[in-house]
């Protein structure tokens, strides 16, 4: 049965922002967040602690970590990639409310993406977990290519929801399952999702990342709904993408996923007007048109129907 209400992360900041050509600027950028911040979402993946060389994109994460404005009930969230990221969001550590570590369920995705078997990405990020807790960060464990992997094909389920065990033990009170290239249908999102509430227990909350890559992006929100799922990850104008392979886009868009779970009578808390304002000057700031549908057509809008 679908929940009544859902929690949505806004990832634009990082997951968008870090596929872009250009460098914005920090200011923008900031400025860009505090306006997220104040449309009803409660949480908000900022910034990434990735290395400056590999991601100049997020360069700037201690400035952008700094300098931000969000109201309280708003989690912050960094992606730590590894025990050096560790470290650099250790010295902000009282701006940060979440984590999250990542990596991916096919061996050769985890090669290419962080140049490390996928036994020794865990083993790191064990290390990273126990630190996170010990600090009092909420942890999140993201696995990429959950769904499917351009290099392997199918991925195994068991295979990922052995991984997501490990990272649960390991103190992740939150998995992502990212479906990084769009390779996801709604049957199989429905499928994996029972048997992963199985599998892993009650306790542990699992999140849906879907890409729109393919246009099934919503097709799977509801596959996923349907199987009591009730977190999820977006990304405001549907920026983002994958770097690996080259060309695979989109997040799905938190505008258009708000626009359906709302007109379904899921609660989502944002306020829609406010996330489209959002988008729209983030299309200015980019110079180019953003892929949300809802950015396009506008909300729905009911004609009042006539008295008596
Ligand atoms: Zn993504």
């Amino acid at each position: 049965m679908a929940p009544t209400a859902v929690r949505i992360r806004e990832v634009g900041p990082r997951d968008g922002l870090q596929n872009e050509p250009e460098v914005i600027a920090t200011e923008a950028k900031v400025a860009l967040i505090d306006a997220l911040a104040r449309t009803g979402l409660r949480r908000l993946e900022v910034t990434s602690f990735v290395r400056a060389e590999v991601i100049p994109q997020l360069a700037d994460a201690e400035q952008v970590l700094e300098r931000i404005d969000v109201p309280d009930g708003v989690a912050v969230s960094v992606l730590i990639p590894n025990e050096r990221g560790l470290r650099r969001a250790l010295a902000h550590r009282e701006r940060i409310d979440e984590i999250n570590v990542f990596l991916s369920a096919s061996e050769t995705h985890n090669r290419r993406n962080v140049n490390r078997s996928i036994a020794q990405s865990l083993a790191e990020l064990e290390r990273v977990l126990a630190r996170a807790r010990e600090v009092g960060w909420r942890c999140e464990g993201v696995i990429s290519t959950s769904f499917g992997c351009p290099y392997e094909g199918r991925v195994p389920p068991a295979r990922v929801l052995e991984i997501a065990a490990r990272l649960r033990d390991a103190g992740a009170q939150e998995v992502g399952f990212g479906d990084t290239t769009g390779m996801a249908n709604p049957a199989q999102v429905g499928e994996f999702f029972t048997t992963a509430r199985a599998r892993l227990g009650e306790e542990l909350e699992l999140t849906a990342h879907f890409h729109n890559t393919r246009g099934q992006g919503l097709a799977n929100v509801l596959a996923a709904l349907q199987a009591g799922v009730e977190s999820f990850e977006s990304s405001f104008g549907e920026l983002g993408g994958c770097p690996v392979p080259p060309g695979a886009t989109g997040n799905i868009a938190t505008e258009d996923l708000v626009s359906m779970l709302e007109e379904m009578g899921i609660h989502t808390g944002v306020d829609l007007p406010a996330l489209l304002a959002c988008a729209r000057h983030a299309q200015e700031l980019l110079g180019r048109a953003l892929g949300s549908h809802t950015l396009v057509a506008g909300p729905v809008q009911w004609r009042q129907s006539v008295p008596g």
